[in-house]
Order: C-alpha cells, then sequence, then structure tokens
C-alpha cells in the first residue's frame, strides 16, 4: 500500500512537471510571436511586421502613428496644417512640420534645389494634386517656375508662422513617408520593440534583425515590371528608400508623365534615371534625397554622394539597364544584374 502511494505522488508530480513545462513552451512561442498589419494611408497600402512580445499592440500604434502624421501633412486633406497654410498663404506649423521644413531646407540646399518642396504649383497644374491630369502649356509652367523656390519661403522660427509669397504652395510628398518611417520606428522603439519592418508603400524602415538573428531582406522592385526585382538589400536599422518614375504617372498621346519634377524645367525629370534607392539611417535624408537624385540624374549623383557618403548609399538603375550601386553597400546587395561599383 504504502509502495502505491509512493508512485501516485511521483505520478502527480510528473503531471505538474509536464504541464508546467508545456506553459513555459508556449510561453516563449508567445514571447516570439509576430504580428503584421496592412493598412492604406498616404494614398498607398503600407504594412508593419513587429516581431516579439506585444506584437499587435505594438502594429497598432504603428497604424495610428502614420494617420495621425497624414493628417497633418497631407495636401489632400483640406483641413490639415498644409492645406490651410497652401489655400491662405499662412499659418502655424506644429512640431512634425517644424522639423520637416527646416529638413527640406537642408536638402535643397545639399541638392542646389533638386529636392524643392515649393514645387506643388507645378505638381498641381500637371494633375498630379488630384485625379485629372493635363499637360500643362509650357508658358503656364514658365509662370508657374516663378514661385518654386525653396529661398522664397518667410519663416518665423520663434512663432513657427509660416508665410508664403502670392502663388507659391508647399508639398512634402517628396520626404513624408521617410520621415513617417523614423516617426513609427521611434514610437516602435519606444515601447520596447527590437524586431520590426515597416513598409511605407515603398519606403521601408528596419529596427534590429530578424528574431532569428538574420538581417531583414529588402527587395527592390523592378520599374520594368512589377513581378521582378532589381536586387536584395540586406540590412538592420536602416531605411531603404526608393523613388521612380514608374510608381505614378499617366499617358497622354503615347508619351509618359510621371510624377518627379525637375524644378529648373517644370517637366517631369528626365535624367536617364529609372529608379534610385537611397539606404541610410535617417530615413527622412534618404526620402528627400531619392527624390533629388532622380532628378540630377546619375553623374551628379554621384558626385554628391563623394561628398556625402558617410551619410548614404546609394543604388541607380539607368534608362539603358544598368546598375551602379556605392561602394558601402555592395557586400549587403545581390542582384542577378551586372553591378558597377561606385568608389
Ligand atoms: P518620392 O516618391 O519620394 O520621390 O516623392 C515624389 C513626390 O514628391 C511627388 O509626388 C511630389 O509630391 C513631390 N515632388 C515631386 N518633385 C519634387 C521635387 N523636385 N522636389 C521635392 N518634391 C517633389
Ligand atoms: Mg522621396
Amino acid at each position: 500500500m504504502e509502495i502505491i502511494k509512493q508512485k501516485r505522488v511521483w505520478q502527480v508530480f510528473v503531471l505538474l512537471a509536464t504541464v508546467f513545462g508545456i506553459c513555459i513552451v508556449i510561453k516563449g512561442r508567445a514571447d516570439i510571436s509576430s504580428s503584421r498589419k496592412g493598412f492604406f494611408a498616404m494614398d498607398t497600402y503600407m504594412t508593419v511586421t513587429v516581431e516579439g512580445s506585444k506584437a499587435s499592440k505594438a502594429a497598432e500604434l504603428a497604424e495610428r502613428e502614420v494617420n495621425r502624421l497624414d493628417e497633418e501633412l497631407s495636401t489632400g486633406i483640406e483641413d490639415s496644417p498644409v492645406s490651410t497654410i497652401n489655400r491662405t498663404g499662412e499659418g502655424y506649423l506644429p512640431e512634425d512640420l517644424d522639423y520637416l521644413l527646416k529638413r527640406s531646407y537642408e536638402i535643397y540646399q545639399m541638392t542646389e534645389g533638386a529636392f524643392d518642396i515649393t514645387i506643388y504649383p507645378v505638381m498641381k497644374a500637371w494633375g498630379f494634386g488630384g485625379d485629372s491630369f493635363c499637360v500643362p502649356k509650357a508658358e503656364t509652367l514658365k509662370e508657374l517656375l516663378n514661385h518654386v523656390n525653396m529661398d522664397g519661403l518667410q519663416y518665423d522660427q520663434q512663432l513657427h508662422v509660416l508665410h508664403l509669397e502670392s502663388g507659391a504652395m508647399i508639398d512634402f510628398g517628396g520626404i513624408a513617408k521617410g520621415y513617417t518611417g523614423d516617426r513609427v520606428a521611434s514610437v516602435l522603439q519606444e515601447r520596447g520593440v527590437k524586431s520590426a519592418m515597416i513598409n511605407l508603400g515603398g519606403n521601408v524602415r528596419v529596427i534590429g534583425r530578424k528574431s532569428d538573428g538574420n538581417d531583414w531582406r529588402i527587395a527592390i522592385q523592378s520599374p520594368d515590371s512589377a513581378e521582378q526585382y532589381l536586387g536584395v538589400v540586406s540590412a538592420h536599422d536602416v531605411s531603404i528608400v526608393t523613388s521612380g518614375g514608374y510608381q505614378r504617372y499617366f499617358e497622354k498621346d503615347g508619351i509618359v508623365y510621371h510624377h518627379i519634377i525637375d524644378p529648373d524645367t517644370g517637366y517631369p525629370a528626365n535624367s536617364g534615371l529609372l529608379s534610385v534607392t537611397i539606404i541610410s539611417e535617417d530615413g527622412t535624408l534618404a526620402d528627400g534625397l531619392s527624390t533629388a537624385l532622380f532628378v540630377m540624374g546619375k553623374d551628379d549623383a554621384i558626385k554628391l554622394w563623394k561628398e556625402y557618403s558617410d551619410m548614404f548609399e546609394f543604388i541607380l538603375y539607368t534608362e539603358k539597364r544598368e546598375l551602379y550601386v556605392s561602394s558601402g553597400i555592395y557586400d549587403t546587395f545581390t542582384s542577378e544584374l551586372p553591378v558597377y561599383i561606385v568608389e
């Protein structure tokens, strides 16, 4: 009898240990869970993938931050601060916009005006501000270009009040998603997220490495086909931002007109590049430069990189279907196409 009793005690012990063990395994699995959230904002489809505990809550916060910024930055939302300034010629810039105005001016100076947020009157004339596209007359563009000049903005830094001269308008479309990626990354990191990928319609920001310890792998879309890739970048803790005429355009009389405008001519940039990818820890800079380098063309883009090679890396894809890649990321970029390394 005694022996049987002891056996029962052991059986109960083994049963409890097993259940407890299973609980630990299940809890462990939950800790490395991953959550992916997709949503539509800023005129594009976005996805946020978060790995680790509380992943779904973090993905929800990411969406909230994107929507908050969309409401501030959008030229399409009637009452956004940007729309109000464009309509009335004057307005207050909340903190995010104050920061973006300063960063935009930095990039404007760095790129000798290739990036210029005062391009908006010209964007509108082409119909890129709304839905009905048209090819403006040359004299219309000539007149509108008189208002394209970031140096003409008057900004009271103390009061955060921006004043536009008559006819001038601003648009942060060339830098907004890069900044949004930076902000979402901050929000997630403040919540303790160590591993995430934020994909804002081709503007990608990665936090840390994947939970298996490997770098994130980001495919760069080919301008020639939505089903093809130029190559894959392996990276951690950076933004990877791509600009290209193929992302938004219309066709009239057999000619394709895209949405990245050369501030010198008022016409869609025709610099011999089909796409520009910028890799940088600074997503705001990456976005501004992806637009600017697309306007500038290969040779000037390379010249600029040589001056600021500590701040960003690039992948340029030309109309001749050649890939130029800066030396700092060559090791982490794989492609089946021939690649020219720029030292
Ligand atoms: P991205 O996709 O980052 O190259 O940004 C393209 C968007 O930037 C356009 O849809 C416009 O809103 C805006 N944009 C177009 N041309 C310029 C330019 N030269 N400088 C600044 N922003 C521009
Ligand atoms: Mg950009």
